[in-house]
């Protein structure tokens, strides 16, 4: 893979800790023998000991260990089997409280389970779980059931207890959010970093990875368009998003078949749709766009409405790029740009037709 950054750029990202380069390069200093992420926290190294590499295998090549504080090898998209386990049995039965004395009885250590959690959900085990549980009695809530027997169901000793903790989390009253629509909202790992996935019971509204910025405006914008609250959880959409994500970053998935929800103005639906046309491996130009759509004359406006596209790397924005073959814009970065098209070139050149099989073997042994 060609390197996108000069040193200089490079450096001065891993300076700033910049989560947009996450994947797109790792850092090897020679003085340590140690590679590392361009956001580990870990000291800086001075930039005459320091080179960078496109990939972690190559930086191994080059005899160099994983860092410990960052390790740069837990690629984003695993999850350690302690976690998936602990994830497992609170998805079959919410009511589950796993307390650290429970943790312990398994032989996991609670600090260890607590600084995954922060790491990936922004919030400790403990958060998570009751989340969970309040998630649940909003579904009830949503279903008609009376907030007083929601409220003991789940545990509250008192009705007023239920409604703090319910106000404190949604800022508004059970009995007010539950005529709303739901969103739900998973954090899922890539290799090019953590992103955002958001779906209704029609299909995935949106994937973003979680440092774009103005994502806060793209939530309120959801919420006020669908009519509804956003809440930590799965729903089959998600799950369907997350194995195709997967799959289309080991390379074996070249289109999409998960549901989209887009709610939108006709125009950007239509250049929605187009970007959807665009084959993997290729780009085209604002222009070809705009001539696609029949409207010549409208690539500033087919250029805006790509960039208000939520669904990143689903609805592939990413293969717009300007006539003189510059990359122009991306909201996830630019960096991250290249990466996927270098990617989607490489994974097109070198596969003649054997993605599918590829894929149905990898789910099965998955199961
Ligand atoms: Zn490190």
């Amino acid at each position: 893979m060609k390197p996108v950054l000069d040193f200089q750029q490079q450096y001065a990202a891993i300076v700033r800790k910049d989560a947009r380069y996450e994947g797109v390069f790792f850092t090897a200093v020679r003085t340590t023998g140690i590679f590392c992420r361009p956001t580990c926290t870990a000291r800086k190294p001075k930039p005459e000991n320091v080179e960078f590499f496109p990939t972690a295998k190559a930086a191994i090549l080059h005899g160099y260990r994983a860092c410990k504080v960052c390790r740069p090898l837990e690629q984003a998209g695993t999850i350690p089997g302690y976690v998936e386990t602990l994830l497992a049995e609170l998805q079959a039965n919410p009511d589950l409280k796993i307390r650290d004395y429970d943790l312990r009885q398994r032989g996991i250590e609670p600090a260890q389970v607590r600084r995954w959690f922060k790491q990936h959900h922004g919030m400790t085990f403990h958060a998570y779980q009751r989340m969970l549980r309040i998630n649940k009695a909003y579904h009830q809530l949503q279903r008609g059931e009376r907030v007083t027997d929601v409220a003991y169901d789940n545990g509250y000793e008192s009705l007023s207890g239920f409604q703090e903790r319910f106000k404190s989390i949604f800022q508004a009253n059970p009995s007010a959010l539950a005529a709303q629509n739901v969103i739900h909202i998973q954090r899922l790992l890539t290799p090019l970093g953590p992103m955002y996935a958001c779906a209704t019971d029609q299909g995935v509204c949106l994937l973003e990875f979680t440092d774009r910025r103005m994502l806060e405006t793209e939530f309120a914008d959801l919420r006020k368009r669908l009519q509804a609250v956003i809440l930590p959880g799965t729903n089959p959409h998600l799950q369907q998003l997350e194995k195709e994500l997967a799959a289309y970053f080991a390379g074996t998935l070249h289109t999409f078949t998960v549901a989209l929800h887009t709610p939108t103005t006709p125009f950007r639906q239509q250049v929605w749709d187009e970007l959807l046309t665009i084959p993997y491996g290729t780009t085209r130009s604002y222009q070809e766009q705009a001539g696609r759509i029949g409207n010549l004359r409208a690539v500033r406006a087919v250029a805006s409405a790509n960039g208000q596209n939520r669904v990143a790397i689903v609805i592939p924005c990413h293969r717009v790029i300007g006539s003189d073959g510059s990359l122009t814009g991306y909201a996830g970065g630019l960096p991250r740009k290249q990466w996927l098209l270098d990617f989607e070139g490489e994974r097109s050149k070198s596969e003649v037709g054997s993605g599918k099989w590829e894929v149905a073997v990898c789910k099965r042994g998955k199961v």
